[in-house]
């Protein structure tokens, strides 16, 4: 007699979806910024997962994925692994992290600056099916095209002469009261995901939030422009070297001439 542990196929019809060697279990944690209570809400989901990474930073992995969930859309996915051992709750909270700058991303676009910027939708896979490793991960849209990081949480700034990353960091600290700081900027585009909140305490966001240290790198280094004087943020003068704020036109003048920025 076949003994019969839930399948699969077992597992589809009440999903509607179809089923792809390979594929396997998972539910799928969202969060959602806007929300007042309920943030976090799951759905079941089949996925199928690559085995083999087709990228990796610093600390994770990234593996191909299909979410058989969404049958209208592309489907591809990224499911992003820590290297080393993970609490499962750093995976919520990076996910957290990435819904909160995308609220931000938000604001910022609210304010009609010349190129539009988005976070990803993130998300956090479970995987129902496994026994040992690996059991979470991070997972959100696959972008094609040149990924790029614009900044990062201790001070570096990208010599590509993009704006809009950089202004939009500035945008958060200022719009924030200096509350927090969102670097880290990086993607395809203005396509961002992976994104690092320094708070005034601290306080939450991971090991990655270096606090007001976080926020003196980001002061260092940054140099207002265009967008920032468009946006009016407080100029920002680096101790090293002088800022750009005084010497390119003024943003209302050229506006909405999309010349301040480039690609
Ligand atoms: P770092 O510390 O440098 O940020 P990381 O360990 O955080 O690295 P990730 O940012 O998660 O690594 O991503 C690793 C790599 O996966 C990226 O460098 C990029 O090539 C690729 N990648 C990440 N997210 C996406 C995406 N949404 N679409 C396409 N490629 C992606
Ligand atoms: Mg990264
Ligand atoms: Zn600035």
């Amino acid at each position: 007699v076949k003994k019969s542990k839930p399948t699969n196929e077992s597992f589809l019809p009440t999903l509607n979806m179809t089923f792809l060697e390979g594929s396997e279990r998972a539910v799928k944690w969202e969060y959602d910024p806007y929300a007042t209570t309920a943030q976090w809400t799951c759905t079941a989901t089949l996925v199928k997962v690559e085995p083999v990474p087709f990228a990796e930073g610093a600390f994770r992995k990234a593996y191909h994925t299909q979410d058989l969930s969404k049958p209208n859309e592309s489907g591809r996915y990224v499911s992003k692994i820590s290297k080393k051992p993970t609490a499962r709750g750093s995976y919520f909270e990076d996910v957290r992290m990435q819904m909160i700058a995308k609220k931000w991303a938000d604001k910022y676009n609210a304010l009609k600056p010349p190129k539009k910027i988005e976070f990803l939708q993130s998300c956090v896979l479970e995987f129902v099916d496994r026994t040992s490793s690996d059991l979470v991960c991070g997972a959100e849209p696959y972008v094609e095209g040149q990924y790029r990081k614009y900044n990062n949480n201790s001070g570096f700034v990208s010599n590509d002469e993009r704006n809009t990353p950089q202004s939009f960091s500035h945008f958060t600290y200022e719009h924030s009261n200096r509350q927090l700081l969102i670097i880290d900027i990086q993607g395809v585009g203005d396509h961002y995901t992976d994104p690092q909140i320094h708070t005034y305490d601290g306080v939450g966001f991971g090991i990655g939030n270096l606090g007001q240290k976080g926020f003196e790198k980001f002061l260092d280094t940054h140099k207002c422009n265009a967008i920032c004087q468009y946006l009016n943020l407080q100029s920002i003068n680096p101790k090293s070297e002088k800022s750009d704020c005084g010497t390119v036109p003024r943003p209302d003048l050229i506006f909405p001439d999309t010349s301040i920025e480039r690609d």
